[in-house]
C-alpha cells in the first residue's frame, strides 16, 4: 500500500486527497457504515489542518498518516484506531488543537491522539529527554495498546521513508527501531510488523551486511522456494487423500533481518538453516492440529528433538502452533513445518492488535494473554521508571529487558513468574518477595536440588528453601540477572556494612 500512496504525485492538493481517499476507503471495508463514517470525518479534518505541509521528500503531508492508517487497517483494526491514527499528527504540527479535536470525535479518539501527541517528541534529544518519552510511552501504553499500535505504523513509514533524510539521522532513527520499537512489537505477539520494521531498518543500521547478505542469501532463497512449491504439493495430495476439508496450506519465507541475526548469532550456514523456508498448515479446530502432526510424521521423517508444542505451551508472547522439522526422504531437503487453527494464525501475525480487531468477538488465545503475566515487563517498565536511575541506566535497562528473551517458571502452587533468559533461582527469590531472596539458602527446581546460581529453564518448576539465619552476600551479585535482585542485594549489603562499621 506503501508503494500506490507514493506513487501520488499531484501537485494539486484536493486531486491528491481524492486519490488518497480512494486507497484508504478500499481498507476500510470490512468496518461497518457507522466506523467507516468515522473515519471518513478524521480524514476530511486531517486534510483540512495539514492543507498543503510537504513532507521533506516533498510529497504532501496527508499521505503520511493515511500510509500509517492502511498499516493498521491492515490488521483489521477498529475504526477508532485507524480515525486517531489519520490525526495523529495534527495537534503537534498543526494550527488545530486536541480540543477542537473534541467536538466532532468521541472521548476514546481522542485520548488515542493525546497519547501520540505525547510521544511524537520521542527522538533521540540527548538521553535524558528521551527516557523521559520513553517513560511516557510505557505509561500511555499501559491505559490503551492502541497507542501503540498507532506509534508503530508510523514509525514503519517513517523507516520507509528515510532515504530523504541525512545519513546520521536516518541512521539514529533506524536503530531506535531496532532497539526499542521491533521488540516491543515482538513482546505483543505483532510478528508481521516486527518483521517489517527490523527489514525496514535493516539496510541503514548494518549497510555493508545488508548488502552482503541480500546477494548471498536471494539465491538460497529462490532455490528454497522451489523446493518447498514441491513439498506444498506432496502435503495437499496427503490432505486430498485424507479427505480433509477446511485446511490451508502455504509456504512462507522467512525475513530477511531475522535471518541475519540468526545466522550471525548461531554460525550456522544459510543451508543449514531448516526454516529458511517453512510451510504452513492452518486447520480448522485444534484436535484437528494433533492429527495433522501425526500425518505429517507418517509421510515424512521427523527430525530428532525438533517438534515444539506451542499450543500446550505458548511462547511468552502469546504465540501458539506446533512445529516439527521433518525430512523429504526422495530430496533429502529438510523443512519445518508449522501446524495451527485459523484464530492462532491471526494471532500469530497481528498479536495484541488482534485483541482490537473490529470484531466484537475477542480473540480467546489474546484474552487469556491480555490479563497474564506475559505483560508484567511492560508494568515493570513503568515501575523502573519511577525508579531512581539516571537517563543513561534507565534507557539501559529498557534496552536489555526488551532485547531479553523472557523465561516463564513456575511456582510449586502453578503460579507463572516471567524471567529474562539467563535468570537463576535467586531471581526467582527475589522476585517472589524480597525477604524469600535474602533468606534463600537453597533451590530445588523439578524436584531436585540445584545451586542459586544456576540458569533456570521456560517451564522449570521452581522452589526455595530458606533459612532466618542466611544473609546476602557479595557473591550474589555475580548470580542475578534482573535490576530488582540485584538493587536488594546491593541495599542489604550496604546496610550490613554500615552496622558491622557502627
Ligand atoms: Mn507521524
Amino acid at each position: 500500500m506503501f508503494k500506490e500512496i507514493a506513487k501520488i504525485s499531484s501537485s494539486d492538493l484536493s486531486v491528491a486527497s481524492k486519490e488518497l481517499w480512494s486507497i484508504m476507503k478500499s481498507q476500510i471495508e470490512y468496518l461497518d457504515t457507522k466506523g467507516r463514517e468515522v473515519i471518513e470525518l478524521a480524514f476530511i479534518q486531517m486534510v483540512e489542518a495539514h492543507g498543503e505541509q510537504r513532507r521533506k521528500s516533498g510529497e504532501f503531508y496527508i499521505t503520511h498518516p493515511v500510509a500509517a492508517a492502511t498499516v493498521l487497517a491492515n490488521m483489521k483494526l477498529d475504526s477508532d484506531t485507524i480515525a486517531a491514527c489519520l490525526m495523529h499528527d495534527v495537534p503537534e504540527d498543526t494550527h488545530v488543537t486536541l480540543k477542537q479535536l473534541e467536538k466532532d470525535f468521541n472521548p476514546n479518539i481522542i485520548f488515542l491522539i493525546s497519547g501520540i501527541t505525547k510521544l511524537s517528541k520521542i527522538k533521540y534529544q540527548g538521553e535524558e529527554r528521551y527516557a523521559e518519552n520513553l517513560r511516557k510511552m510505557f505509561v500511555a501504553m499501559s491505559q490503551d495498546m492502541r497507542v501503540i499500535f498507532i506509534k508503530l505504523a508510523d514509525r514503519l513509514h517513517n523507516l520507509k521513508t528515510l532515504k530523504i533524510l541525512p545519513p546520521e539521522k536516518a541512521y539514529r532513527i533506524a536503530l531506535e527501531s531496532l532497539e526499542i520499537y521491533a521488540p516491543i512489537a515482538d513482546r505483543l505477539g505483532m510478528s508481521v510488523l516486527k518483521s517489517e520494521l527490523e527489514d525496514a531498518a535493516f539496510p541503514y543500521v548494518y549497510p555493508q551486511e545488508y548488502k552482503q547478505f541480500l546477494s548471498l542469501s536471494s539465491i538460497e532463497i529462490e532455490k528454497r522456494k522451489k523446493q518447498v512449491e514441491r513439498i506444498l504439493k506432496k502435503l495437499k495430495k496427503i490432505l486430498i487423500q485424507e479427505d480433509l476439508k477446511g485446511y490451508k496450506v502455504y509456504g512462507r519465507a522467512k525475513k530477511y533481518y531475522s535471518l541475519y541475526k540468526k545466522v550471525s548469532s548461531k554460525h550456522p550456514s544459510l543451508t543449514e538453516i531448516n526454516d529458511l523456508v517453512a510451510v504452513r498448515i492452518i486447520t480448522p479446530q485444534i484436535n484437528d492440529c494433533y492429527h495433522v502432526l501425526s500425518l505429517i510424521h507418517s509421510h515424512f521423517v521427523p527430525v530428532d528433538h525438533k517438534i515444539k508444542d506451542y499450543i500446550s505451551y505458548p511462547k511468552s508472547n502469546g504465540y501458539q502452533s506446533l512445529h516439527t522439522t521433518v525430512k523429504d526422504d526422495q530430496t533429502g531437503l529438510v523443512f519445518e513445518v508449522q501446524i495451527r487453527t485459523a484464530d492462532m494464525h491471526e494471532y500469530a501475525e497481528y498479536g495484541m492488535a488482534a485483541h482490537w480487531s473490529y470484531k466484537s468477538k475477542k480473540n480467546a488465545v489474546s484474552d487469556q494473554f491480555i490479563n497474564s503475566e506475559s505483560l508484567k515487563w511492560m508494568k515493570e517498565l513503568i515501575d523502573l521508571g519511577k525508579q531512581d536511575l539516571t537517563p543513561e541506566d534507565y534507557l539501559k535497562h529498557v534496552r536489555l529487558d526488551l532485547f531479553q528473551d523472557r523465561i516463564f517458571v513456575m511456582t510449586p502452587k502453578h503460579d507463572v513468574i516471567n524471567l529474562p533468559l539467563g535468570a537463576t533461582p535467586l531471581d526467582f527469590a527475589y522476585k517472589i518477595h524480597e525477604h524469600i531472596g535474602s533468606q534463600a539458602c537453597m533451590a530445588k527446581v523439578n524436584g531436585h536440588p540445584v545451586k542459586l546460581s544456576d540458569e533456570l529453564k521456560n517451564g522449570d518448576i521452581v522452589e526455595i528453601v530458606t533459612d532466618s539465619k542466611q544473609k546476602p552476600k557479595r557473591d550474589w551479585l555475580s548470580w542475578v540477572k534482573t535490576a530488582q535482585a540485584s538493587k536488594h542485594i546491593r541495599y542489604t549489603l550496604r546496610k550490613q556494612q554500615k552496622s558491622e562499621n557502627q
